[in-house]
Protein backbone atom coordinates (compact mmCIF):
# COMPACT_ATOMS: atom_id res chain seq x y z
CA UNK A 1 0.00 0.00 0.00
CA UNK A 2 1.35 3.21 -1.11
CA UNK A 3 0.44 6.61 0.87
CA UNK A 4 1.32 10.17 -0.06
CA UNK A 5 1.20 13.04 2.35
CA UNK A 6 0.71 16.27 0.37
CA UNK A 7 0.26 20.00 1.33
CA UNK A 8 1.86 23.89 1.09
CA UNK A 9 5.08 24.89 3.64
CA UNK A 10 4.75 24.43 7.25
CA UNK A 11 1.96 22.20 6.89
CA UNK A 12 3.15 19.98 8.95
CA UNK A 13 3.26 16.69 6.91
CA UNK A 14 6.75 16.08 7.91
CA UNK A 15 5.75 15.60 11.35
CA UNK A 16 2.51 13.85 10.48
CA UNK A 17 3.77 11.11 7.96
CA UNK A 18 6.24 10.69 10.64
CA UNK A 19 3.64 9.85 13.20
CA UNK A 20 1.42 7.62 10.41
CA UNK A 21 4.96 5.76 9.92
CA UNK A 22 4.95 5.22 13.73
CA UNK A 23 1.49 4.14 14.28
CA UNK A 24 1.57 1.53 11.20
CA UNK A 25 4.73 -0.07 12.56
CA UNK A 26 2.45 -0.50 16.13
CA UNK A 27 0.02 -2.24 13.83
CA UNK A 28 2.87 -4.54 12.67
CA UNK A 29 3.43 -3.56 9.49
CA UNK A 30 6.22 -3.43 7.59
CA UNK A 31 6.72 0.70 6.61
CA UNK A 32 8.96 2.64 4.17
CA UNK A 33 9.01 6.34 4.92
CA UNK A 34 10.43 8.65 2.38
CA UNK A 35 10.49 12.19 0.99
CA UNK A 36 10.74 13.79 -2.25
CA UNK A 37 12.77 15.17 -3.51
CA UNK A 38 15.95 13.56 -2.29
CA UNK A 39 15.76 9.88 -1.30
CA UNK A 40 18.51 8.86 -3.33
CA UNK A 41 21.87 9.40 -4.16
CA UNK A 42 21.30 11.37 -7.27
CA UNK A 43 17.87 12.78 -5.50
CA UNK A 44 20.13 14.52 -2.99
CA UNK A 45 22.26 16.21 -5.72
CA UNK A 46 19.03 17.11 -7.26
CA UNK A 47 17.25 18.29 -4.24
CA UNK A 48 20.38 20.26 -3.70
CA UNK A 49 20.29 22.08 -6.90
CA UNK A 50 16.35 22.35 -6.73
CA UNK A 51 16.30 24.34 -3.57
CA UNK A 52 19.87 25.84 -3.87
CA UNK A 53 18.86 30.15 -3.38
CA UNK A 54 21.42 30.75 -6.06
CA UNK A 55 19.15 29.06 -8.91
CA UNK A 56 16.61 31.91 -8.80
CA UNK A 57 16.44 31.75 -12.77
CA UNK A 58 15.80 28.13 -13.47
CA UNK A 59 13.30 27.81 -16.08
CA UNK A 60 9.94 26.47 -15.07
CA UNK A 61 10.03 23.33 -17.48
CA UNK A 62 14.02 22.54 -16.37
CA UNK A 63 12.54 22.49 -12.41
CA UNK A 64 9.96 20.32 -13.48
CA UNK A 65 11.66 18.27 -15.01
CA UNK A 66 14.46 17.74 -12.06
CA UNK A 67 11.66 17.22 -9.73
CA UNK A 68 10.50 14.44 -12.43
CA UNK A 69 13.94 12.84 -12.73
CA UNK A 70 14.27 12.50 -8.55
CA UNK A 71 10.70 10.80 -8.82
CA UNK A 72 11.63 8.35 -11.04
CA UNK A 73 14.66 7.49 -9.32
CA UNK A 74 12.84 7.71 -5.96
CA UNK A 75 10.28 5.01 -7.68
CA UNK A 76 12.44 2.96 -9.70
CA UNK A 77 15.28 2.37 -6.62
CA UNK A 78 13.41 3.19 -3.43
CA UNK A 79 9.17 2.89 -3.50
CA UNK A 80 8.53 -0.13 -6.16
CA UNK A 81 11.13 -2.23 -4.54
CA UNK A 82 9.12 -1.66 -1.22
CA UNK A 83 5.87 -2.16 -2.45
CA UNK A 84 6.77 -5.40 -4.19
CA UNK A 85 8.29 -6.83 -0.68
CA UNK A 86 4.88 -6.24 0.54
CA UNK A 87 5.97 -3.01 2.67
CA UNK A 88 4.05 0.02 2.97
CA UNK A 89 5.33 3.05 1.95
CA UNK A 90 4.34 6.82 3.05
CA UNK A 91 6.10 9.41 0.82
CA UNK A 92 6.42 13.03 2.24
CA UNK A 93 5.13 14.68 -1.22
CA UNK A 94 5.08 12.82 -4.71
CA UNK A 95 3.28 13.86 -8.22
CA UNK A 96 0.51 16.29 -6.79
CA UNK A 97 3.36 18.64 -5.32
CA UNK A 98 4.62 18.78 -9.21
CA UNK A 99 1.09 19.26 -10.20
CA UNK A 100 0.62 22.13 -7.52
CA UNK A 101 4.05 23.44 -7.64
CA UNK A 102 5.43 23.41 -11.33
CA UNK A 103 1.85 23.47 -12.84
CA UNK A 104 -0.04 25.72 -10.76
CA UNK A 105 2.82 27.84 -9.15
CA UNK A 106 4.88 27.89 -11.95
CA UNK A 107 2.15 27.97 -14.32
CA UNK A 108 3.17 24.97 -16.82
CA UNK A 109 0.44 23.44 -18.87
CA UNK A 110 -1.15 21.20 -16.01
CA UNK A 111 -1.98 17.95 -18.80
CA UNK A 112 2.18 18.36 -19.81
CA UNK A 113 3.36 18.48 -15.87
CA UNK A 114 1.01 15.34 -15.37
CA UNK A 115 2.02 13.69 -18.71
CA UNK A 116 6.19 13.83 -17.36
CA UNK A 117 5.02 12.39 -14.40
CA UNK A 118 2.97 9.81 -15.51
CA UNK A 119 5.80 8.53 -17.52
CA UNK A 120 8.75 8.97 -14.76
CA UNK A 121 6.58 7.18 -12.50
CA UNK A 122 5.11 4.58 -14.99
CA UNK A 123 1.74 5.48 -14.01
CA UNK A 124 2.34 4.85 -10.15
CA UNK A 125 -0.59 5.96 -8.07
CA UNK A 126 -0.80 6.42 -4.23
CA UNK A 127 -3.53 4.51 -3.02
CA UNK A 128 -4.09 7.00 -0.78
CA UNK A 129 -2.68 10.95 -0.52
CA UNK A 130 -3.58 13.34 2.44
CA UNK A 131 -3.66 16.46 2.02
CA UNK A 132 -2.65 18.62 5.06
CA UNK A 133 -4.35 21.97 4.40
CA UNK A 134 -3.07 25.14 5.97
CA UNK A 135 -3.37 29.05 4.46
CA UNK A 136 -0.21 29.80 3.21
CA UNK A 137 0.39 32.67 5.43
CA UNK A 138 -0.14 30.62 8.50
CA UNK A 139 2.40 27.54 7.36
CA UNK A 140 4.77 29.66 5.95
CA UNK A 141 4.77 31.39 9.45
CA UNK A 142 5.58 28.82 10.97
CA UNK A 143 9.43 29.18 9.98
CA UNK A 144 11.37 31.68 11.48
CA UNK A 145 12.62 32.48 7.55
CA UNK A 146 12.26 31.08 3.97
CA UNK A 147 14.48 27.93 3.88
CA UNK A 148 15.06 27.29 0.64
CA UNK A 149 14.44 28.75 -2.87
CA UNK A 150 10.84 27.53 -3.16
CA UNK A 151 9.87 29.14 0.49
CA UNK A 152 10.91 32.25 -0.81
CA UNK A 153 8.21 32.55 -3.79
CA UNK A 154 5.48 35.50 -3.22
CA UNK A 155 2.97 34.30 -1.19
CA UNK A 156 0.28 34.54 -4.45
CA UNK A 157 2.69 31.90 -5.72
CA UNK A 158 1.51 29.73 -2.64
CA UNK A 159 -2.06 30.54 -2.55
CA UNK A 160 -1.97 28.86 -6.29
CA UNK A 161 -0.07 25.68 -4.89
CA UNK A 162 -2.82 25.35 -2.04
CA UNK A 163 -5.55 25.90 -4.48
CA UNK A 164 -3.93 23.15 -6.90
CA UNK A 165 -3.97 20.87 -3.88
CA UNK A 166 -7.68 21.57 -2.94
CA UNK A 167 -8.90 20.98 -6.51
CA UNK A 168 -6.89 17.60 -7.08
CA UNK A 169 -8.62 16.25 -3.99
CA UNK A 170 -11.73 17.37 -4.65
CA UNK A 171 -11.72 16.06 -7.92
CA UNK A 172 -11.18 12.37 -6.22
CA UNK A 173 -12.20 11.79 -2.84
CA UNK A 174 -12.25 8.47 -2.49
CA UNK A 175 -8.60 8.55 -2.74
CA UNK A 176 -7.76 11.72 -0.73
CA UNK A 177 -7.83 12.56 3.12
CA UNK A 178 -7.73 16.32 3.51
CA UNK A 179 -7.42 17.36 6.96
CA UNK A 180 -6.97 20.75 8.63
CA UNK A 181 -3.85 21.57 9.46
CA UNK A 182 -4.99 24.42 12.03
CA UNK A 183 -6.13 21.33 14.04
CA UNK A 184 -3.45 20.38 16.91
CA UNK A 185 -0.83 17.81 15.92
CA UNK A 186 -3.23 15.50 17.84
CA UNK A 187 -6.26 15.67 16.20
CA UNK A 188 -4.53 15.74 12.16
CA UNK A 189 -2.62 12.69 13.62
CA UNK A 190 -6.14 10.96 14.79
CA UNK A 191 -8.23 11.75 11.59
CA UNK A 192 -5.34 10.07 9.55
CA UNK A 193 -5.31 7.31 11.79
CA UNK A 194 -9.13 7.05 11.17
CA UNK A 195 -9.11 6.81 7.72
CA UNK A 196 -5.71 4.73 7.66
CA UNK A 197 -7.70 2.27 9.68
CA UNK A 198 -10.06 2.02 7.24
CA UNK A 199 -7.83 0.86 4.40
CA UNK A 200 -5.39 -1.03 5.91
CA UNK A 201 -5.61 -4.92 5.28
CA UNK A 202 -6.75 -6.38 8.48
O1 LIG B 1 8.81 19.21 1.62
P1 LIG B 1 10.08 20.00 1.58
O2 LIG B 1 9.94 21.37 2.17
O3 LIG B 1 11.28 19.25 2.05
O4 LIG B 1 10.29 20.19 0.00
C1 LIG B 1 11.37 20.88 -0.45
C2 LIG B 1 10.94 22.08 -1.26
O5 LIG B 1 10.67 21.72 -2.60
C3 LIG B 1 9.75 22.82 -0.73
O6 LIG B 1 10.08 24.17 -0.56
C4 LIG B 1 8.72 22.62 -1.80
O7 LIG B 1 7.95 23.75 -1.90
C5 LIG B 1 9.51 22.37 -3.05
N1 LIG B 1 8.87 21.50 -4.03
C6 LIG B 1 8.50 22.01 -5.27
N2 LIG B 1 7.97 21.16 -6.20
C7 LIG B 1 7.81 19.87 -5.94
C8 LIG B 1 8.18 19.35 -4.69
C9 LIG B 1 8.72 20.19 -3.75
O8 LIG B 1 8.65 23.18 -5.53
N3 LIG B 1 7.34 19.10 -6.89
MG1 LIG C 1 9.61 23.20 2.47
Amino acid sequence: MFIAFEGGEGSGKTTQSRLAAIWLRDQGFDVVQTREPGSTKVGMRLRAILLDSAHQGLSARSEALLYAADRAEHVEKVIRPALLRGAMVISDRYVDSSLAYQGAGRELEPQDVAKVNSWATGGLTPDLTVLIDVPPSVGLSRFASPADRIESEPLEFHERVRREFRALAAADPDRYLVVDGLQTQEQVAQAIQDRLREIIPD
